[in-house]
């Protein structure tokens, strides 16, 4: 059995009940499997392969606290610290009943790679709970999150590792998550972002992902002569990343024509309406039922089901293992010209091979949807500079990151013979740096 087969086998082995992290290792290793195979005894003499599959440390504690009702509730708190070879560890938080090992340690080790290709210093992490922000009060998300950092913060620090937010975790999440933090350690620092504009955030961090996924698709198109104006693009998702999506796709004068969230979907063929959209998500916390309110001519379905509308360009913004084999073929099918994932993994392995194989250019998220960390760093960056740079000065060099992002695995991936392949060069071109710095540092 070659080195990468061994390794993988005993990644499966020693991880039971992980399939999302089998999944991410899978897709990676197939990636780098040429790079690999090309020195093997070399990698395997380093065991490489098995320093980049075990976490620096996995942290696990329980987070207890009082519900309005005086109830004491209970749930399970973590933070994986995968790898911090070419910088702090760097990864958001994510609060949302599903969360488990596997699914914290499979978006640890994707912010390996993903952090590497924004070219800036930031290692991998990523942490969570299984607690559910839905239906909370303030209050109460208050007083979880208190909870919840009064454990984290003995690992955490600027220099150290930078958590930030996901799913389940946004201003208002960080801003408990900070004031906490500042409590315990007495220390004012840049420890998480995403924070406020008035505590040290980054203007343009809160559209930063859905933002940079539509530049990124932006470039792949230019560099296929292809003009993104004009064209239709179906959006799943209506968090973070789907709404600043949506946005961006129609400020270069797309037109973005659904969302979803985890009750059902809706197409609004006139355009999806961004303002309703915000009012309805980051306002008042609602359904998305609400939406055919705001815009009587638009349709809500139950359920899901975004990728069967005709569109040019898919942007699968809500969680992973939300774009499967059928909906794939039903894309290819109905024209679609490009898959750029805005979420982590939103798409089954099958899915994407069959897109490729079919003349659907696919964009992985580690590469697509790195715009939010890249400005995260930037944050950092301001932080420490104790400076804050304009919306248009951090856009701006979102955007470049982005451009610089889409040929650095374009040509990483003409580099090993596979031109075409985003997968594939974004998974070389992480590693390769990420490689190198674990090398130069020996065995630690
Ligand atoms: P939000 O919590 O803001 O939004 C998530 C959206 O996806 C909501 O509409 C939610 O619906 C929906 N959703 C979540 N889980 C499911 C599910 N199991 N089935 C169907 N719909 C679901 O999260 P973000 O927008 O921040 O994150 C979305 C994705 O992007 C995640 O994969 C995240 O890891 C990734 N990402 C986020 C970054 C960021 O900067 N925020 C950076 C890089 C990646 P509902 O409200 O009904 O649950």
């Amino acid at each position: 059995m070659s080195y990468i087969d061994d390794v993988l086998a005993k990644v499966i082995e020693k991880n039971p009940s992980e399939p999302e992290f089998h999944q991410a290792v899978t897709e990676v290793f197939e990636s780098i499997r040429p790079m690999i195979e090309a020195n093997e005894e070399f990698y395997k003499r380093e065991a490489i392969l098995e320093r980049l599959t075990e976490p620096d440390r996995m942290i696990k504690f329980r987070v207890p606290w009082v519900d309005d009702k005086g109830q004491v509730q209970v749930n399970m708190g973590m933070r994986v610290e995968f790898n911090n070879s070419i910088g702090p560890y760097k990864g958001g938080l994510r609060f949302h009943p599903s969360v488990n090992q596997g699914i914290i340690k499979f978006l640890g080790f994707e912010q390996i790679f993903k952090n590497s290709l924004t070219g800036l210093p930031i290692g991998g992490g990523k942490g969570g709970s299984d607690f559910d922000p839905k239906g909370k009060s303030d209050r109460e998300v208050m007083a979880f999150c208190q909870s919840f950092m009064s454990e984290l913060y003995k690992y955490i620090g600027a220099d150290r590792d930078v958590p930030a937010g996901d799913i389940g975790v946004g201003g208002r999440e960080i801003g408990y998550l900070f004031g906490q933090y500042k409590k315990l350690s007495g220390n004012y620092e840049g420890v998480l972002t995403g924070k406020g504009l008035s505590y040290g955030g980054s203007l343009a961090r809160t559209e930063a992902t859905g933002y940079g996924a539509i530049y990124i698709a932006e470039e792949l198109f230019k560099d296929h002569g292809i003009d993104i104006a004009g064209k239709t693009v179906v959006v799943s998702g209506a968090g973070n990343v789907a709404i600043y999506a949506i946005e961006k796709a129609q400020q270069l004068g797309a037109k973005a024509v659904t969302c979803s969230d985890s009750t059902g979907w809706v197409y609004d063929p006139e355009g999806i309406d961004v303002e309703a959209l915000k009012e309805i998500k980051e306002v008042n916390r609602a359904r998305l039922t609400e939406y055919k309110k705001y815009r009587p001519n638009s349709e809500y379905h139950e359920g899901r089901g975004v990728w069967q509308i005709k569109c040019d360009l898919a942007v699968p913004c809500a969680t992973q293992n939300e774009l499967f084999l059928e909906d794939a073929k039903q894309l290819a099918a109905n024209g679609c010209l490009a898959v750029v994932e805005g979420a982590n993994m939103p798409t089954t392995i099958d899915a994407t091979k069959y897109l490729q194989e079919n003349g659907v250019y696919f964009i992985p998220g580690k590469a697509s949807n790195a715009g939010g960390v890249a400005v995260s760093a930037l944050e950092m960056s301001q932080n420490s500079e104790r400076l804050s740079w304009t919306f248009e000065e951090v856009d701006s060099r979102l955007q470049t990151i982005m451009v610089d992002i889409y040929h650095n695995i374009d040509n990483a991936a003409k580099r090993y013979d596979c031109e075409g392949d985003y997968v594939a060069g974004a998974n070389l071109a992480g590693f390769e740096k990420v490689l190198n710095a674990m090398l130069a540092q020996g065995v630690c």
